[in-house]
């Protein structure tokens, strides 16, 4: 699919997914500092380590929903992981045409076209 023109209408759906937000070197200080916590408390309260150890992940709800999706969006999209702000465009995922609220609206007016 072509991704050129992507623009996320923040419907939430990848914040629903299962697997990792893996954070990296400084994004902990950076949310816990938007979030006017001390890093370690962040620490604790909203990330694990990964499996393989290599790093922190944000933690999920009970339902799967990434800690910080509320129903007005992300709590801290200010200064949210590089790998959201680069979902999807430089990634690989598999059933990104299937949940993205944009790749739905993208493939309608594809077949529209085409018809
Ligand atoms: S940090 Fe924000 S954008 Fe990233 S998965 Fe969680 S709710 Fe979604
Ligand atoms: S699924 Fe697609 S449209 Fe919905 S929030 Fe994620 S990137 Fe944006």
């Amino acid at each position: 699919m072509d991704l050129s023109h992507f623009k996320c209408l923040k419907c939430g759906a990848c914040c629903r997914q299962e697997g990792y937000v893996r954070l990296e070197k400084n994004e902990a200080d950076i949310i816990a500092g938007f979030l006017s916590m001390d890093v370690l408390n962040f620490i604790e309260t909203f990330t694990m380590l990964t499996k393989d150890r290599s790093g922190l992940s944000l933690i999920e709800k009970e339902n799967g929903d990434c800690i910080f999706l509320t129903d007005a969006g992300c709590r801290i999209n200010a200064v949210k992981p590089r790998q959201c702000l680069e979902f999807p465009v430089k990634w690989k995922f598999k059933d990104f045409e299937n949940i993205c609220a944009w790749a739905a609206t993208a493939l309608k007016k594809t077949k529209r076209l085409k018809t």
